[in-house]
């Protein structure tokens, strides 16, 4: 058996080529031991080690196995929980090009992601996708598909759908109207859906409910951060006469200028009653990001080798396409922005001192955020957002489990539960850069070392090597960049 130590943590090079793949890539060793490597359990302890974590057939176990079948020398490395990104689309297609699926699931998982909540898809293609990662057939995260339920204008029309939904198959739903739900419709929908055993995440538009009405009537999560100062306004936003929220220049514009509107006493008791109500919040902060600093966005270097032609089109600024509103974008609207995430950032760290439960999401495909990638930066966000690193990656982790209802089967390095895990060279608690998948580098003796890197990402004891499934993703994009 493969029971050498594979020499495959190369200490210099960031580049690793393809002819380098370790022969275990892509399967699922009956035993497995990461070596010599410090753990982050998920859950906020403290970081242990070095030392070994061992997998037997898939699951985490306590005691150590003699011979592994694959042994992972993982020194100077960190092991921590799989991220699990509670914002995804499984994209077919953008700007009338297909996505190639192995782009985007080798970009999750090479960027340490082994679960995505699925928010709206082309949901009979994405069922095939849930299956066959639940399988082991394709490298890829585990699938939560929370199928949108789109507008309904009856109670009665609202709960045929929820009955449709569950009927499909789903795992759970998400609530998207471009104006919110009537609360009538809302309280039949939401309660219909706790029948059935369904949970909700909701992306509240703007009307008449707002996000104490969303909580009141029993929805798991929210995303994004609308309908929460809504809820802390006096009346409705000061919109100017000529506003139209069907254009998205002006609905992202006037976005950025809600939370200044919101009445401080006031958005403390919103926040409060959320808590109390056990909802929990997936702010998806790095998704608009380009709104407060659009060279930025526009600008990422890891756009040269790995930014799908598809993207490349969706993303230039044109009002056909969702989320590509930068036409006549202003410094007063990024001022006005920056303003908006200082709010934000300091309003999620008083839902989480309360109790809240926050998780890490990304809706990447929007907005120049790319797959992988675009979950890394939200780790970064919430640190700026004044989270302790260890507080992040337990946002990004086990409250992510928790939120889907699996973390006695995931999110957390420790015995009993599932392998989902993650082997990143170098210390993320000390630079959350380590875990781009490119890499970042850290200062030694006055010189800059090459470092970081999400190595192995390993989802139900299937091992996966990042630097090979980059690879793959240069390739797909150097070949479609021809076409
Ligand atoms: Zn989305």
């Amino acid at each position: 058996m493969l029971r050498a130590t594979l020499a495959v943590l190369i200490v210099l090079s960031p580049r690793v080529a393809a002819q380098d793949t370790p022969p275990f890539h892509g399967t699922r060793p009956a035993t497995l031991e990461l070596a010599n490597v410090h753990v982050v359990r998920g859950d906020g302890a403290p970081a242990t080690g070095p030392r070994s974590v061992f997998v037997r057939d898939g699951r985490i176990v306590r005691e150590p196995i003699e011979s592994p079948a694959v042994r992972i020398d993982g020194t100077g490395c960190y092991v921590l929980p799989g991220i699990v990104c509670t914002h995804a689309h499984l994209q077919e297609q953008v700007a009338e090009i297909a996505i190639p699926m192995e782009y985007q699931l080798d970009l999750w998982l090479a960027s340490g992601v082994t679960t995505i909540r699925d928010v709206g898809s082309t949901f009979a293609r994405s069922l095939r996708i849930r299956q066959r990662s639940t399988r082991g057939e394709i490298a890829a995260p585990r699938v939560f598909l929370y199928q949108q339920l789109g507008p309904a204008d009856t109670p009665a029309e609202a709960v045929a759908r929820v009955d449709a939904i569950k009927e499909g198959g789903a795992d759970g739903i998400k609530l998207w109207s471009n104006q919110s739900y009537r609360p009538d419709v809302l309280e039949a929908l939401l309660a219909r859906a706790r029948e059935v055993g369904l949970r909700t995440t909701a992306h509240i538009g703007v009307g008449e409910s707002n996000a104490l009405h969303y909580a009141t009537y029993g929805v798991t999560s929210i995303e994004h951060w609308y309908g929460v100062p809504d809820a802390a306004l006096d009346g409705v936003q000061d919109f100017p006469p000529d506003f139209s929220y069907d254009n998205e220049v002006d609905r992202f514009r006037y976005a950025g200028r809600l939370w200044r509107e919101a009445r401080p006493e006031r958005l403390d008791q919103v926040l409060a009653t959320l808590v109390d109500l056990g909802v929990a919040w997936s702010p998806t902060l790095a998704v608009y990001e380009a709104s407060r600093d659009l060279v930025r966005a526009q600008n990422l270097p890891w756009f040269a080798d790995h930014l799908h032609p598809a993207l490349e089109r969706f993303f230039r600024p044109n009002l056909a396409s969702h989320g590509s509103y930068f036409i006549g974008w202003t410094t007063a609207d990024e001022a006005a922005w920056r303003e908006s995430y200082r709010i934000w950032m300091q309003a999620l760290r008083r839902f989480e001192e309360l109790g809240g439960t926050i998780t890490t999401g990304e809706d990447a495909g929007y907005i120049y955020l790319l797959y992988g990638f675009g979950i890394v930066r939200e780790l970064e966000l919430h640190q700026e957002a004044g989270f302790h690193p260890l507080e992040v990656i337990r946002h990004a982790t086990y409250n992510g489990a928790r939120v889907l209802g699996q973390e006695t089967e995931f999110g957390r390095v420790m015995p009993g539960l599932a392998a989902d895990l993650i082997v990143v060279r170098g210390n993320p608690l000390r630079n959350l850069k380590c875990l781009y998948p490119t890499g970042c580098d850290d200062y030694v003796d006055g010189r800059s070392v090459p470092t970081g890197g999400v190595q192995y990402t390993i989802k139900d004891g299937f091992v996966y090597h990042g630097p090979t499934l980059m690879a793959e993703v240069r390739a797909i994009v150097a070949r479609d960049r021809q076409r």
